[in-house]
């Protein structure tokens, strides 16, 4: 057979522990058979990122501004024992603020549905994707304590006019917060998401709680609104998919009652809590998969979850292990798939269809790695646990 070829490279983001074991594996078994594999490199190993002193993140990101479309492997962000562990120059920023950072750009979290695997809430059919706003609010706030006296909020414009607001007169202890975004952060973050819906034709749904933050609140109900009218509205309409604004706590309940298949735009608080929500309820962390998207169209496909370090240390000590692959295989597709789209490659298209069919298919049989056995109930259907590769190989069988 003949391989697929490629006319633009991926951007490839190698990482850490078992997911870098993992990487070099779906590559050899699933996709290098297959396609003539075409990528430009980039090892965000931490020890490469230690030799280059980060150097290798920031070129990664400008490789992806460049190219479109980037796949990640996940990686360690370092902390104090990571530093003795690999001895390192220093505690290097976590790779994907970096890269966040440097593509302005918004992540969405979406669950993979396998026949099988039943979600908590079992009226989910359809995957529900988490958009989060990643800039300010309580992430970047000042907060202190008082004792007796006045807090006020103070704001003063670039001649120098002041505006005071008391924030509450104390008649004793008690806790203050600022905290603050910005148009052009809220801005992105709406044609992000709008974007991305349109890509996925999904509903989008964006909440906040603009009846009791009439100012804060409001103003991204009133931008994600602007921007809707003016950009995206005829283009929805011509999709057939609708946008709806409504307060967080009506959305709540929403999505509960819901059969899924709608994008949920939240802000940063909200996006944090609820994707772990979210995730739990559709069955597993290692079955969640994540696209950072900026404003101008770049896309980074990974998995949402980190590099399985427990695992990792048990295969380094000559054990086997099951370390789930599925969410790191739906990065690749991800990527290849949008590679295609954006190169009218249709034959790398319908590759990356059939590599994911076949990795559900492969669950759906009853072949699946430890963490989904406990999950998996099916009739007829008695799951057997493999190891990594041999769940990759009975994938490989399939394609
Ligand atoms: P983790 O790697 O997500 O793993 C936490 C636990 O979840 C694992 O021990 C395992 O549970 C289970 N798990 C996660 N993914 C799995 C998979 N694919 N297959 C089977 N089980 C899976 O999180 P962590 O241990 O907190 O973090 C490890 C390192 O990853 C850290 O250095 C952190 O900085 C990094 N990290 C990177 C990213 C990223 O690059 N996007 C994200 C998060 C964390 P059992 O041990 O019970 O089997
Ligand atoms: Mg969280």
């Amino acid at each position: 057979m003949e391989k697929i070829k490629m006319s633009t490279p991926l951007v490839e983001m190698d990482g850490d522990e078992m997911t870098r074991v993992l990487w070099q594996w779906i590559k050899e078994i699933l996709i290098e058979p297959f396609v003539e594999l075409k990528t430009e490199y980039y090892d965000l190993g931490l020890k490469n990122r230690d030799l280059t002193n980060d150097g290798v993140t920031a070129e990664s990101a400008l490789a992806t501004k460049k190219y479109g479309v980037a796949v990640k492997c996940a990686t360690i962000t370092p902390n104090a024992q990571r530093v003795e562990e690999y001895s390192l120059k220093a505690m290097y920023k976590s790779p994907n603020g970096t890269i966040r950072a440097m593509l302005d750009g918004t992540v969405f979290r979406a669950p993979i549905l396998v026949d099988g695997i039943t979600p908590y809430i079992p009226t989910w059919k359809k995957p529900i994707v988490i958009a989060r706003h990643a800039y300010g609010d309580i992430y970047k706030a000042v907060d202190g304590k008082t004792a007796q006296g006045k807090a006020e909020l103070v704001y003063t414009d670039k001649d120098g006019n002041q505006v005071r607001q008391t924030v509450h007169d104390f008649s004793g202890g008690g806790v203050i917060m600022a905290m603050h975004n910005t148009d052009k952060s809220i801005e992105s973050f709406a044609r992000a998401c709008f974007n991305y819906a349109l890509d996925m034709k999904m509903p989008l749904w964006f909440s906040t709680k603009d009846t009791i933050s009439k100012v804060y609140d409001g103003n991204f109900k009133e931008i994600f609104n602007r921007i809707y009218q003016n950009e995206y509205k005829e283009k929805f309409e011509k999709a057939g998919i609708e946008y709806m604004y409504t307060l967080i706590d009506d959305v709540v309940a929403r999505v509960v009652r819901s059969e899924g298949g709608m994008v949920w735009a939240c802000k940063n608080y909200d996006g944090d809590v609820m994707s772990d929500m979210v995730a739990t309820a559709y069955g597993s962390l290692a079955m969640m998969t994540s696209v950072l998207v900026s404003p101008d169209g770049v896309y980074e496909y990974e998995a949402a979850h980190g590099t399985v370090t427990r695992h990792y240390y048990k295969y380094v000590k000559g054990e086997e292990t099951s370390t789930n692959p599925v969410a790191t295989i739906f990065a690749w597709t991800g990527a290849l798939k949008k590679r295609g789209e954006l190169d009218g490659n249709n034959a790398l298209v319908d590759f990356a269809i059939r590599l994911e069919n076949a990795t559900l298919d492969t669950i759906k049989g009853g072949e699946m790695t430890g963490d989904l056995v406990s999950l998996f109930k099916k009739e007829g259907v008695t799951p057997i646990k493999l190891n990594s590769k041999d769940f990759l190989k009975a994938i490989a069988k399939r394609i």
